[in-house]
Protein backbone atom coordinates (compact mmCIF):
# COMPACT_ATOMS: atom_id res chain seq x y z
CA UNK A 1 0.00 0.00 0.00
CA UNK A 2 1.94 2.84 -1.16
CA UNK A 3 -1.13 5.31 -0.36
CA UNK A 4 -3.15 6.76 2.44
CA UNK A 5 -6.22 8.83 2.23
CA UNK A 6 -5.32 12.40 4.02
CA UNK A 7 -8.08 14.64 5.36
CA UNK A 8 -5.55 17.27 6.18
CA UNK A 9 -1.13 18.38 6.13
CA UNK A 10 -0.64 21.03 8.32
CA UNK A 11 2.10 22.97 11.24
CA UNK A 12 0.39 24.18 14.69
CA UNK A 13 0.99 23.38 18.36
CA UNK A 14 0.97 19.79 20.18
CA UNK A 15 -1.55 20.00 22.44
CA UNK A 16 -2.39 16.91 24.17
CA UNK A 17 0.68 14.66 25.85
CA UNK A 18 3.65 15.14 27.50
CA UNK A 19 5.27 17.29 23.80
CA UNK A 20 2.39 19.47 23.83
CA UNK A 21 3.56 23.16 22.91
CA UNK A 22 6.12 22.29 20.70
CA UNK A 23 5.41 22.96 17.26
CA UNK A 24 4.29 20.05 15.09
CA UNK A 25 3.77 18.71 12.49
CA UNK A 26 0.31 17.13 11.60
CA UNK A 27 -0.68 14.32 9.29
CA UNK A 28 -4.16 14.21 9.64
CA UNK A 29 -5.73 10.77 7.98
CA UNK A 30 -9.38 10.86 7.35
CA UNK A 31 -12.05 8.62 8.32
CA UNK A 32 -12.57 7.57 12.30
CA UNK A 33 -14.08 4.09 13.23
CA UNK A 34 -15.94 5.55 16.34
CA UNK A 35 -18.30 8.46 17.04
CA UNK A 36 -17.54 10.01 20.52
CA UNK A 37 -19.92 12.47 21.99
CA UNK A 38 -17.49 15.24 21.73
CA UNK A 39 -15.54 14.26 18.78
CA UNK A 40 -14.38 18.07 17.31
CA UNK A 41 -12.49 16.41 14.35
CA UNK A 42 -14.08 16.54 10.86
CA UNK A 43 -11.51 13.92 9.00
CA UNK A 44 -13.14 11.40 11.21
CA UNK A 45 -16.19 11.43 8.67
CA UNK A 46 -13.98 12.82 5.42
CA UNK A 47 -13.17 10.40 3.01
CA UNK A 48 -10.33 12.48 2.17
CA UNK A 49 -7.95 12.87 -0.78
CA UNK A 50 -5.74 10.23 -1.66
CA UNK A 51 -1.52 10.72 -0.98
CA UNK A 52 1.37 8.68 -1.71
CA UNK A 53 3.33 7.77 1.14
CA UNK A 54 6.29 9.77 -0.73
CA UNK A 55 4.10 13.06 -1.03
CA UNK A 56 3.30 12.78 3.03
CA UNK A 57 7.41 12.03 3.81
CA UNK A 58 8.05 15.12 1.96
CA UNK A 59 5.77 17.22 3.38
CA UNK A 60 7.20 16.31 6.60
CA UNK A 61 10.78 16.44 5.80
CA UNK A 62 9.62 20.04 4.47
CA UNK A 63 8.83 21.00 7.81
CA UNK A 64 10.74 23.24 10.40
CA UNK A 65 8.61 21.66 13.55
CA UNK A 66 11.03 19.09 15.15
CA UNK A 67 7.72 16.92 15.59
CA UNK A 68 5.68 15.12 13.89
CA UNK A 69 2.02 13.61 14.30
CA UNK A 70 0.61 10.68 12.71
CA UNK A 71 -3.39 11.19 14.05
CA UNK A 72 -6.64 11.11 12.16
CA UNK A 73 -9.78 10.03 12.11
CA UNK A 74 -8.13 6.88 13.71
CA UNK A 75 -4.90 6.35 11.32
CA UNK A 76 -4.32 2.72 12.32
CA UNK A 77 -7.49 2.39 10.72
CA UNK A 78 -6.14 2.02 7.08
CA UNK A 79 -4.08 -0.02 5.02
CA UNK A 80 -0.97 2.37 4.12
CA UNK A 81 -0.84 3.45 8.15
CA UNK A 82 2.51 1.11 9.01
CA UNK A 83 3.91 1.45 5.38
CA UNK A 84 3.38 5.58 5.85
CA UNK A 85 5.16 5.39 9.55
CA UNK A 86 7.70 3.40 9.27
CA UNK A 87 8.86 5.51 6.04
CA UNK A 88 8.35 8.84 8.19
CA UNK A 89 10.42 7.21 10.51
CA UNK A 90 13.03 6.59 8.37
CA UNK A 91 13.25 9.64 6.33
CA UNK A 92 12.84 12.49 9.49
CA UNK A 93 15.10 12.92 11.85
CA UNK A 94 12.57 14.33 13.87
CA UNK A 95 10.45 12.76 17.11
CA UNK A 96 7.13 10.78 15.17
CA UNK A 97 4.23 10.62 17.56
CA UNK A 98 0.90 8.32 16.65
CA UNK A 99 -2.39 9.38 18.09
CA UNK A 100 -4.51 6.31 18.30
CA UNK A 101 -8.10 5.42 19.77
CA UNK A 102 -6.57 2.29 20.72
CA UNK A 103 -9.26 0.18 19.40
CA UNK A 104 -7.23 -1.48 16.26
CA UNK A 105 -3.90 -3.80 17.27
CA UNK A 106 -1.02 -0.85 18.21
CA UNK A 107 1.91 -3.27 17.05
CA UNK A 108 2.33 -1.89 13.41
CA UNK A 109 3.27 1.36 15.00
CA UNK A 110 7.00 1.23 14.32
CA UNK A 111 9.95 1.51 17.05
CA UNK A 112 10.55 4.47 16.54
CA UNK A 113 7.51 5.95 17.34
CA UNK A 114 5.76 7.05 20.39
CA UNK A 115 2.22 5.69 20.51
CA UNK A 116 -0.21 7.96 22.04
CA UNK A 117 -2.91 5.67 23.29
CA UNK A 118 -6.58 7.37 23.72
CA UNK A 119 -8.63 5.41 25.96
CA UNK A 120 -12.45 5.98 25.92
CA UNK A 121 -14.39 6.71 28.95
CA UNK A 122 -17.75 6.24 29.51
CA UNK A 123 -18.46 9.22 28.79
CA UNK A 124 -17.02 9.64 25.37
CA UNK A 125 -20.10 7.35 24.59
CA UNK A 126 -17.62 4.73 23.23
CA UNK A 127 -16.79 2.41 26.30
CA UNK A 128 -15.61 -1.03 25.23
CA UNK A 129 -14.39 -0.30 22.32
CA UNK A 130 -10.59 -0.27 23.46
CA UNK A 131 -8.86 -3.26 22.27
CA UNK A 132 -7.81 -4.50 26.24
CA UNK A 133 -4.95 -6.84 24.21
CA UNK A 134 -3.09 -3.03 24.11
CA UNK A 135 -2.82 -3.13 27.24
CA UNK A 136 -0.26 -5.99 27.34
CA UNK A 137 1.40 -4.05 23.65
CA UNK A 138 2.29 -0.71 25.54
CA UNK A 139 5.77 0.03 25.60
CA UNK A 140 7.63 1.87 28.35
CA UNK A 141 8.24 4.78 25.36
CA UNK A 142 4.44 5.07 24.88
CA UNK A 143 1.82 7.46 26.67
CA UNK A 144 -1.99 7.45 27.47
CA UNK A 145 -4.58 9.41 27.60
CA UNK A 146 -7.95 9.35 29.20
CA UNK A 147 -10.42 12.27 28.19
CA UNK A 148 -12.77 13.18 31.24
CA UNK A 149 -16.45 14.53 31.22
CA UNK A 150 -16.97 13.65 34.70
CA UNK A 151 -16.85 12.20 37.94
CA UNK A 152 -17.09 8.58 36.59
CA UNK A 153 -15.29 8.83 34.13
CA UNK A 154 -12.51 9.83 36.12
CA UNK A 155 -13.14 6.79 38.32
CA UNK A 156 -13.43 4.40 35.65
CA UNK A 157 -10.12 5.90 34.73
CA UNK A 158 -8.46 6.06 37.78
CA UNK A 159 -9.77 2.27 38.31
CA UNK A 160 -7.99 1.67 34.98
CA UNK A 161 -4.53 3.27 35.80
CA UNK A 162 -4.58 0.54 38.91
CA UNK A 163 -5.41 -2.40 37.05
CA UNK A 164 -2.75 -2.28 34.14
CA UNK A 165 -0.58 -0.57 36.47
CA UNK A 166 -0.14 2.07 33.70
CA UNK A 167 2.03 4.71 35.82
CA UNK A 168 5.09 2.29 36.48
CA UNK A 169 4.52 1.15 33.13
CA UNK A 170 4.31 3.81 30.43
CA UNK A 171 6.30 7.29 29.68
CA UNK A 172 3.10 9.12 30.95
CA UNK A 173 -0.29 8.92 32.09
CA UNK A 174 -2.53 11.77 31.21
CA UNK A 175 -5.82 12.74 32.41
CA UNK A 176 -7.35 15.59 30.39
CA UNK A 177 -10.47 17.37 31.32
CA UNK A 178 -13.16 17.25 28.20
CA UNK A 179 -13.21 20.95 26.79
CA UNK A 180 -16.01 23.08 28.37
CA UNK A 181 -17.31 19.59 30.50
CA UNK A 182 -15.37 19.13 33.27
CA UNK A 183 -13.84 22.04 35.28
CA UNK A 184 -9.84 21.43 35.62
CA UNK A 185 -9.47 22.84 39.06
CA UNK A 186 -12.37 19.97 40.16
CA UNK A 187 -10.20 17.46 38.16
CA UNK A 188 -6.62 18.87 40.09
CA UNK A 189 -8.68 18.63 43.62
CA UNK A 190 -9.30 14.72 43.37
CA UNK A 191 -6.00 14.00 41.79
CA UNK A 192 -4.48 15.42 44.92
CA UNK A 193 -6.78 13.91 47.04
CA UNK A 194 -6.35 10.80 45.62
CA UNK A 195 -2.41 10.84 45.17
CA UNK A 196 -3.00 8.97 41.35
CA UNK A 197 0.32 9.07 39.56
CA UNK A 198 -0.87 11.02 36.90
CA UNK A 199 -0.78 14.30 34.58
CA UNK A 200 -3.07 16.61 34.72
CA UNK A 201 -3.29 18.28 31.39
CA UNK A 202 -5.33 20.59 29.71
CA UNK A 203 -6.39 20.11 25.67
CA UNK A 204 -3.63 22.92 24.78
CA UNK A 205 -5.17 23.45 21.06
CA UNK A 206 -8.37 24.09 22.70
CA UNK A 207 -7.45 26.60 24.87
CA UNK A 208 -5.48 28.14 22.07
CA UNK A 209 -8.44 27.54 19.55
CA UNK A 210 -6.03 25.55 16.99
CA UNK A 211 -6.41 22.81 15.34
S1 LIG B 1 -11.66 8.68 18.09
FE1 LIG B 1 -11.11 10.85 17.82
S2 LIG B 1 -11.56 11.31 15.67
FE2 LIG B 1 -12.60 9.38 16.15
S3 LIG B 1 -14.69 10.03 16.72
FE3 LIG B 1 -13.48 9.88 18.63
S4 LIG B 1 -12.69 11.97 18.99
FE4 LIG B 1 -13.39 11.84 16.83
Amino acid sequence: MSEVRVAELFESIQGESTYSGLPCFFVRLAGCNLNCIYCDTPAATMEGEPMTIDAVVAACRASRAPLIEITGGEPLHQAGFEALAEAICAACDKTVLVETNGTCDISPIPDGAIAIVDVKTPGSGMAGTFDEANMARLRPCDEVKFVLCDRHDYEWAAECVRLHDLASRCAAVLFSPAWGQLDPSQLADWLQADGLLVRLQVQLHRVLNFK
